[in-house]
């Protein structure tokens, strides 16, 4: 195969090339390496293991020579998210907290992955912590959507969307707390899907927000996220919120293992071809939230959701109206509730255990004090003040009680909504990405999170799909929410939709 078209190819496409004997594993990784050099300057990267990635593509092209039955990602180069711990490569979290951290062990959906043969090529550019919506808050270096690299790729999975979307690997890995998966995807006109709270385990995944972190895959397909979070998903005892049983399709339960949702998706595109393969979302309700599609969604973001949304009608979805009324509450409430968690889980960082300390002190005190003024960036500070603040005593009745109410009463709504609809539809971002430093204030950017909170408070499953393009021909994404453990339902729905499309085709011509 010429060395030019390698990169162009899906997972999927890769995974067949090297079935059939067509390319190797090597020559991908190698491939891929030179591409993520050539284009360093998108700052998708933050750490690169040629040696231990070209190592690890040797050993699957010995057990594909050696006959052993391989799983269709066996040999595929990826790289993860510098959120997730590597034994082989460092952990950062894009925090000068954790600068030379090496971790013991690897985290689950790190193993997961490994166990199903993929090649890591090394860990990407987020924002610190995974806090943020632009990238611009890591502390290494500036991530640069590859649509226009004077715009900022989103976050905090930027890197992981940037590497997508320049092509320079065709999946990685994300995390998404609130939209951290859906908004930098949407952003750089890729596919990406946050799982249902409890699918894929957090052990290992640096904490932000507990109750709301969850890992998630990002690439150009709807087929190739799948065939991630089919690897990645699964229970696992040493994640306490980890479930051991999930739901098929149908309502059915399921054992929370990898390949659950592989054959769910299969059982979906059966039912539909033989039924209608003309029409496969036949007899699907989709529902369109009325607080998705009012002020403050900019013209030509509406305008692709609502092309998209007559795709989907076309493809035999029925749209109906319904209302998330709590939509504009779920920003306070998320900044309540994730904040004061994370200023409870980075207390760990205190100079003793882990990462940075500094390197004078007078006492403990000072140690903390000076470890923690040294390691943190300005957005992470911020962070932990306002946690701390408002689980405080005589503020948390007010602030954290009050918004742990509201977190109900929001998922409610959903539940809803869903009496009426199978599936939710509206835009990822109210806009298309922004230019890198035009941020002004940070409750600006809060607000943008307004359509990926919601799911995220929930725990439901969200995903983004590639819709079209807005202002300054930069991209933007569908999104789509399903009712619990729907991840399937999703999945399918955006197969469906990519196959009438080709947005998800689409790739930056400054890049080739
Ligand atoms: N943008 C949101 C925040 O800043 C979401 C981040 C995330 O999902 N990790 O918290």
């Amino acid at each position: 195969m010429s060395a030019a078209a390698l990169h162009d190819l899906t997972l999927a496409q890769q995974g067949a090339a090297l079935a059939s004997g067509q390319t190797t594993s090597v020559a991908l990784t190698q491939h891929a390496l030179d591409r993520v050099a050539a284009h360093a300057a998108l700052g998708a990267f933050l750490h690169v293991d040629a040696a231990g990635a070209l190592a690890a593509a040797a050993a699957s092209d010995a057990r594909r020579a050696a006959g052993q039955p391989l799983g269709p990602l066996d040999g595929v180069p990826i790289a993860h998210k510098d959120i997730f711990v590597t034994q082989g490569q460092p952990t950062t979290a894009a925090s000068k907290m954790l600068a030379g951290y090496r971790s013991p062990f690897d985290a689950t959906v790190v193993a997961q992955l490994q166990a199903a043969g993929v090649v890591s090529l090394g860990k990407l550019n987020c924002d610190e912590f995974a806090m943020g919506g632009a990238n611009e808050n890591s502390a290494y270096s500036v991530a640069r959507n590859p649509w226009d690299t004077s715009r900022i790729p989103g976050g905090s999975s930027g890197g992981s969307a940037v590497a997508v979307a320049a092509r320079l690997v065709a999946g990685t890995t994300g995390t998404d707390t609130g939209g951290s998966i859906r908004q930098p995807a949407a952003l750089c006109g890729i596919t990406g899907i946050k799982p249902t709270y409890g699918r894929c385990s957090r052990y290992g995944m640096i904490a932000f927000a507990s109750s709301l972190d969850q890992a998630g895959p990002m690439a150009r397909s709807a087929e190739d996220c799948a065939l991630l979070l089919d690897a990645m998903s699964g229970f696992d005892p040493r994640d306490a919120t980890s479930a051991e049983t999930v739901q098929l399709h149908d309502g059915s339960p399921a054992a929370n293992q990898p390949g659950v949702i592989g054959k769910d998706l299969a059982a979906l595109k059966l039912a539909a071809d033989l039924a209608d393969a003309a029409r496969p979302l036949a007899g699907l309700r989709v529902g369109v939230p009325k607080e998705f599609f009012g002020e403050g969604v900019s013209a030509d973001v509406l305008a692709a959701t609502r092309a998209a949304l007559g795709q989907l009608q076309q493809l035999g979805a029925t749209l109906v109206d319904v209302s998330l009324p709590r939509t504009e509450l779920s920003i306070p409430v998320y900044y309540i509730i994730a904040p004061a968690e994370a200023s409870s889980n980075l207390s760990r960082y205190d100079g003793v255990k882990f990462g940075h300390r500094a390197a004078k002190y007078s006492d403990l005190n000072d140690m903390y004090r000076k470890t923690r003024a040294e390691g943190f960036g300005p957005e992470v500070k911020r962070r932990i003040m306002i946690g701390t603040y408002v689980l405080s005593h005589g503020y948390y009745d007010a602030y954290y009680l009050q918004a742990q109410k509201l977190r109900r009463m929001i998922a409610d709504d959903f539940q809803a909504a869903f009496q009426v609809c199978d599936v939710i539809a509206g835009p990822v971002s109210p806009t298309v990405a922004r230019a890198i430093g035009s941020s002004t204030d940070p409750v600006q950017d809060y607000l943008a999170d307004i359509f990926t909170l919601p799911a995220s408070l929930a725990g439901l499953p969200g995903m983004s799909v590639p819709c079209g393009f807005g202002e300054h021909g930069m991209p933007a994404g569908l999104q789509l929410i399903g009712n619990y453990w729907q991840e399937a339902r999703l999945l399918h729905m955006a197969q469906a939709f990519q196959q009438v499309t080709d947005w998800h085709q689409r790739a930056p011509a400054t890049l080739a």
